[in-house]
């Protein structure tokens, strides 16, 4: 029932995708004279006179292991920023064709649809940020290009029913995206653990959230080979820079720090839980899957974030109507906890 091929814009099975320096020659030779660098060296103190590997072999090749994946199955990106926009690119026609998401939720997907002149279907979610059996069935029924399912999601924090998810994954007919990029905080398992039953499935996860590297720039997509190499034909060149391809294979070294990072986070989350949940101002915390807490306050969020403002702690106002009166408020250093907290003991209206 699912067909890539035939899901994918007809200009883009046509095109010939750009040949690099990098893709006729593989390998070191003794004089690179083929790419039009400097071989004389770089200005600045460290040395990026050459044109990265296009193709990130290495990134992948240590990537591939640790997510149980194979390296053909990986897509790495400037940020998962630009692989939501090439996935698009990817399938939907500008000015005919739908793309899908179900608010709240994170706003790049609106921002590639509106990019790329493609409709946004919007299926919204319930009142525990959940799919409801009609949003599921609406979504079956859809003939929209793809499905972006945010799982942990943001701004709310829970991860999606994973029920929901697969009656989902089975019936659409077009591509869906589960984006974790929270995965790393959630109870249930990865997605990724199923690659191999749904052609349809794009896993999207991140180096900016778990890893702390967000400064980097270096986003993941994971789904079959298939619709990886046709992710590779649309992407610029050179789209991950020498550098952060370097620093990212630091960090696939260094999974320990990895692993500290992450159980820091989640005892921050669980500490934070707890001592908003005593404060009178704090109405509700919903239940989170990721390293923020969506906090309901009364009576005035606004109030609040000003106050949190004039104290010079900065947390997130979001902008859906489904999240009148709260505030996303992302897990920190313990120190920042405790300020952010000392911060809401002082707030009196
Ligand atoms: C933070 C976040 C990302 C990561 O984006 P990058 O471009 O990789 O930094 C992706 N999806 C969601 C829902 C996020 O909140």
């Amino acid at each position: 029932m699912f067909d890539l091929a035939s899901l994918i814009r007809p200009n883009v099975r046509a095109m010939k995708p750009y040949s690099s320096a990098r893709d006729e020659f593989q390998g070191e030779a003794r004089v690179m004279l083929d790419a039009n660098e400097n071989s004389l060296g770089s200005a600045g103190p460290a040395e990026y006179n050459r044109y990265p590997d296009p193709h990130q072999r290495a990134v992948k090749a240590a990537l591939a292991p640790l997510k149980g994946v194979a390296p053909a199955q990986i897509f790495l990106s400037n940020g998962s920023d630009e692989v939501i926009d090439l996935l698009v690119r990817l399938v939907a026609r500008p000015g005919q064709d739908r793309i899908l998401s179900t608010p709240p939720t994170f706003g790049m997907y609106e921002v590639a649809a509106a990019l790329n002149d493609v409709e946004l279907e919007r299926v919204p979610l319930d009142a525990d940020y959940q799919l409801s059996a009609e949003a599921v069935r609406q979504i079956v029924a859809s003939d929209a290009k793809i499905a972006f399912l945010c799982s942990p999601n943001n701004p709310t924090g829970n991860a999606l029913r994973p029920a929901d998810v697969e009656a989902v994954l089975r019936g659409f007919r077009g591509l869906v995206v589960v984006d974790e990029a929270y995965g790393d905080f959630a109870e249930q398992p990865s997605w990724l653990t199923r690659l191999g039953e749904f052609e349809n499935l794009v896993v999207l996860q991140t180096f900016s959230k778990a890893w702390g590297l967000a400064g980097i720039r270096l986003g993941m997509a994971f789904a079959s080979a298939e619709l990886i190499a046709y992710l590779s034909r649309i992407k610029m060149p050179y789209n991950v820079s020498e550098n952060t391809q370097r620093l990212a294979l630091g960090a696939l070294a260094d999974t320990s720090r990895f692993e500290a990072l992450r159980q820091e986070l989640l005892q921050g989350r669980t500490w934070l839980r707890q001592t908003l949940g005593e404060l009178p101002i704090v109405d509700h915390i919903f239940p989170s899957d990721a390293n923020f807490l969506l906090t309901r306050f009364q009576p005035d969020a606004g109030a609040v974030y000003q106050h949190l403002l004039g104290q010079g702690i900065v947390v997130r106002r979001p902008s859906q109507a489904a999240c009148a009166g709260t505030l996303r408020l992302t897990v920190g250093t313990p120190a920042e906890n405790e300020a952010l907290v000392a911060a809401l003991r002082t707030f009196t209206k």
